[in-house]
């Protein structure tokens, strides 16, 4: 993909926009793009510069993922609705063709990347509510004020992040975790260390290039050096990815999401809303809890990955009424007149407070609470699942909302314990802002 049209190769010290931005490492890529982590000489802070492939395709993605970057940004002033923030945006000329360059604020690794580093145990279910309270906000502000549907919701497009608690060292803020590798880790379970070692040392050269072009400069003072934090460490997360995101009014792909995360109007072809990223987001909390994904369709003998995605389904939530089963533009290819699957006959019914407990071990008190959470959001009818809104109101989310019976159950005050001390910060490094 590095030619013509393609990705921009890049290397690291390589220079954007004139020398304002200098490449440090590579974050990640896409189909669209290579990411890199860059430092701003401007601001003296680390960031995300997303290198758009040059093709006029990915140019004019580029140019939507702009837009919309921007209208999130214009609305979010304070920058606290858990959604990625565009800085800047600008081209750049390379062998390959003209890229659109985007400058985000940096975050840290992906949930994907946490739930695999957990060895797909699941994560604990207090860090579950946390993560889940992060992802409604950000749904909450692009749909009831924006009316922007993300279309793409799922674990490797929510990145982390952290902030120092501003009360214990007002000059430090926007640290970003970094997960390390549980290699070699006897209990397997993910430690979340804020910043990989390695990173470190490329970040501390860079500084350390960066200072002595300055000095050779004339002078403009030092940068701050990356800095270590062993505490008030609050983490959180956020929404990125807007290539794919629509106008609720004016949806353009009939297509959207990744299959594992796809509402069933969509596999219908009934028309959606916002209502597909509240299926989308109940998948993500499925598989952060449990570690697996919610639906996994395969095709097989006879039918479709579209009819085995929508027997799954079935078989977790129970039938889908007629009414919706041969609503949609594609149901005549699937269900026949009585809303029956035509060519998957037997289903093998278990409710998700049963599979819960079955199949992940969960305590029958853990797993009623959760499915009560769950199950709404899952709701064959996307009128009727609740808003991002609605949903941040859930007793579920808010442990003190909890009867005192069930905070007194032993399986919540046991997995409350493991909460706190699980979660083993070891070392931040932290971008220093101006
Ligand atoms: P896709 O094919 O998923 O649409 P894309 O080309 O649009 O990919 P993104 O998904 O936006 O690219 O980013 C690719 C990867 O780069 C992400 O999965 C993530 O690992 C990393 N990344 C993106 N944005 C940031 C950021 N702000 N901070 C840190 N890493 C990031
Ligand atoms: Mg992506
Ligand atoms: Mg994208």
């Amino acid at each position: 993909s590095y030619r013509k049209g393609g990705y921009h190769a890049v290397r690291v010290g390589d220079s954007f926009a004139g020398g304002l931005y200098i490449a440090q490492r590579k974050l990640g890529w896409g189909q669209f793009s290579t990411v890199w982590l860059a430092f701003d000489t401007r601001s003296s802070r680390y960031v995300a510069l997303k290198i758009q492939k040059s093709a006029p395709q990915f140019v004019q993605a580029a140019v939507h993922e702009i837009q919309v970057l921007s209208a999130i940004a214009n609305g979010d002033p304070s920058n606290a609705k858990c959604v990625v923030r565009l800085v800047d945006h600008f081209k750049h000329a390379g062998p390959n063709g003209q890229h659109l360059c985007m400058v985000l604020e940096f975050l840290g690794d992906s949930l994907l990347r946490l739930i695999k580093y957990n060895r797909y145990k699941g994560l604990e279910l207090n860090k579950v509510r946390e993560i889940c309270k992060c992802i409604l906000t950000g749904l909450d502000y692009l749909h009831r004020e924006l009316g922007i549907i993300h279309t793409d919701l799922k674990p490797e497009n929510i990145l982390l992040y952290s902030t120092i608690n501003p009360t214990k060292d007002p000059t430090r803020s926007g640290v970003t975790p970094i997960l390390e590798r549980p290699e070699g880790n006897a209990n397997g379970g993910a430690t979340i260390n804020i910043i990989e070692k390695k990173l470190k040392q490329r970040a501390r050269r860079a500084v350390a290039r960066i200072s002595e072009r300055r000095a050779s400069m004339g002078g403009m003072g030092a940068p701050p050096k990356p800095d270590r934090c062993l505490d008030g460490i609050d983490l959180r997360c956020k929404v990125v990815d807007f290539g794919n995101a629509c106008l609720a009014d004016k949806p353009f792909a009939e297509e959207i999401q990744t299959r594992q995360y796809r509402a069933p109007e969509v596999i219908l072809q009934s028309g959606y809303s916002f209502p597909v990223d509240m299926w989308s987001f109940a998948c993500t909390a499925f598989e952060l809890a449990t570690g697996e994904m919610m639906f996994t369709p395969k095709s097989g003998q006879g039918f479709n990955e579209d009819e085995d995605h929508l027997a799954l389904m079935m078989e977790v939530l129970g039938k889908i009424p007629r009414k919706i089963a041969t609503s949609g533009a594609r149901s005549k290819d699937y269900f026949d007149r009585y809303g029956d699957l035509k060519r998957i006959r037997r289903l093998k019914y278990r409710p998700l407070d049963r599979l819960l407990v079955d199949k992940f071990n969960f305590s029958d008190t853990d797993a009623r609470e959760f499915a009560k959470f769950l199950c709404p959001l899952l709701d064959f009818e996307p009128d009727k699942r609740p808003t991002a809104q609605q949903c941040l109101q859930h007793p579920w989310l808010n442990v003190e909302n909890l009867t005192q019976d069930e905070v007194k159950s032993e399986s919540s005050v046991e997995k409350m314990n493991v909460g706190m001390t699980n979660l083993q910060i070891k070392v931040e490094w932290q971008c220093p802002k101006n």
